[in-house]
């Protein structure tokens, strides 16, 4: 196979939205060839839905560009294990708290759980694991820290055992979330906490009885307690990525306010600019509005599951819109999806035969400009939709050898990340190697009635059987996933 088709590097310049400035800007890394990467992990206390998912994918993608452009990614995530209260603006009660009142277990059981699932649905996705995956409950000390230079340099006062962060001694701090303030105080939210200097101040460290129920607390030079949601992000990407980094994501919901307390928080500790791109993923939203994970009104990747669907065919389904567009999810959204994906998933399969030989230089000169446009558009701020139609327009020329589109496929697939999930790593069980042993023995003596059936068993279980000229082949047509664990139930 040629190595001058298939090696996955992208060469143009990458151009991304900065949430910061409103505007896509080329991307300079700090250090040459490296790209520091933060993305908010989920709050582990119920399973992720399929918007969350829709954010993870976009930075997965993001991840997979770099590297395939040549960047070594330091790529790192935090999971929110304590802190996260009902209301991102410091009212209501712990959401992991509350999940263990529901579930009747520990709020360490509950994290670990959801935890765990979390990254099996990262798994069915094809989501690259970030290299630093960092849970706030073993950070508490970085967390102290961090709360207590704020509190030495001014920027944070105590009220009652807990610390609060001063938003009028970081006079930016509505820029980043083009905030009116005075507006805001005047139409805005009836403010709860009465500690509060001012409307917009919010929590670093709980420690007064406001929730005497909190069974996660450590103790702090302010009281036993635990700490602000916020605080958990500055202090863990600042303690791996360092005091200024290239790139922080996380969904839009995240622009005000968990990002701008971020943004308060570590540029009011380091005294300078804290991240250079901020990548922020539009909504995913259903028919009938908004999904919650609190009121239970979920997707999950089980739901998707149950209604015949591989996951793969979600993560092909959110490459279809750009990431800072609404994407509007419906089964027949999916549907297409699937098709797309399984029309995809035949070819893949048809060129393990067809895709034997050399590629011409005509495949060469026309395969490059495909190239060019396909790394063009996800290179600019991820077009992912653009991509995909340049990479359906390829598979469908004519004057392609099918080595040249499988060799396009497969430079593409390393950012698209489709065809990881499929065949090759994949194994039978033993049950399934004997199934194809029996069937090969039921070939022999021409059994057809038998090879039938045991071909009808495995394709059930997601396994295809391909009879070539050299025996049989088999691939996977769904994934195999482990079925969740049980055990918990949800209101
Ligand atoms: P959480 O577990 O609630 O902290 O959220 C995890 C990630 O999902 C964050 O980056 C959120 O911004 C993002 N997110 C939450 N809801 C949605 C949604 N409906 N569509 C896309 N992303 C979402
Ligand atoms: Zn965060």
């Amino acid at each position: 196979m040629p190595s001058d088709m298939t090696t996955p590097k992208n060469t143009s310049e990458i151009h991304l939205f900065n949430t910061q400035t409103r505007t896509v800007e080329p991307f300079k890394p700090i250090k040459d060839g490296e790209v520091g990467l933060y993305t908010c992990g989920p709050t582990v206390y119920h399973y992720a839905h399929i918007g969350n998912l829709r954010t993870y994918v976009f930075e997965d993608v993001l991840r997979r560009l770099f590297e395939a452009s040549g960047y070594k990614v330091n790529h790192v995530m935090n999971i929110t294990d304590v802190g996260h209260l009902e209301s991102d603006a410091d009212e209501g009660e712990d959401k992991i708290m509350l999940a263990a009142q529901r579930e009747k277990k520990s709020p360490w059981e509950i994290a670990r759980f959801f935890e765990n699932a979390f990254f099996e649905d990262c798994q069915a996705l094809n989501l690259k694991r970030p290299q630093t995956v960092c849970r706030a409950t073993e950070h508490i000390a970085e967390m102290i820290e961090f709360v207590k230079e704020l509190e030495n340099k001014g920027i944070a006062y105590v009220v009652d055992g807990n610390v609060y962060y001063d938003t009028t001694k970081f006079p930016t701090y509505a820029d980043f979330a083009r905030l009116d303030l005075a507006h805001m105080q005047e139409h805005g939210r009836v403010e709860q906490d009465h500690r509060k200097r001012n409307p917009q101040d919010f929590v670093l460290w709980f420690s007064q009885s406001k929730y005497p129920n909190q069974i996660m607390k450590w103790e702090s030079p302010w009281g036993i307690g635990f700490p602000g949601w916020h605080i958990e992000c500055s202090a863990m990407a600042s303690k791996y990525l360092g005091s200024q980094f290239d790139i922080h994501c996380g969904g839009i919901d995240h622009i005000f306010v968990h990002h701008t307390n971020e943004i308060a928080q570590s540029e009011g500790k380091f005294g300078h600019k804290w991240v250079n791109y901020w990548l922020h993923g539009e909504f995913l939203v259903l028919d009938q509005g908004k999904m919650s994970k609190s009121k239970g009104d979920t997707l999950t990747v089980s739901t998707l599951k149950e209604a015949g669907y591989d996951p793969i065919h979600f993560r092909y389904l959110c490459l279809t819109t750009h990431y800072r567009g609404q994407l509007r999810f419906s089964y027949e959204s999916l549907e297409a999806a699937r098709n797309a994906y399984e029309t995809l998933h035949n070819k893949l399969d048809d060129w393990a035969t067809s895709a034997a030989g050399a590629v011409s230089e005509a495949d060469i000169r026309i395969a490059a400009d495909y190239r060019t446009q396909f790394w063009g558009a996800l290179s600019d701020d991820l077009n992912t939709p653009v991509a995909l139609s340049v990479l359906w327009t390829c598979l469908r020329d004519d004057r392609l050898s099918d080595t040249a589109k499988q060799d396009f496929f497969t430079s593409t697939d390393a950012v698209l990340g489709l065809a990881g999930a499929v065949g090759t790593e994949l194994t039978l069980t033993p049950q399934q190697q004997k199934l194809i042993e029996e069937r090969e023995a039921a070939r022999a003596r021409k059994d057809w009635k038998r090879a039938d059936e045991i071909r009808t068993a495995l394709d059930e279980q997601g396994i295809v059987l391909k009879d070539r000229p050299t025996g049989t082949d088999w691939i996977v047509k769904k994934l195999k996933l482990s079925p969740n664990p049980s055990g918990l139930t949800h209101s």
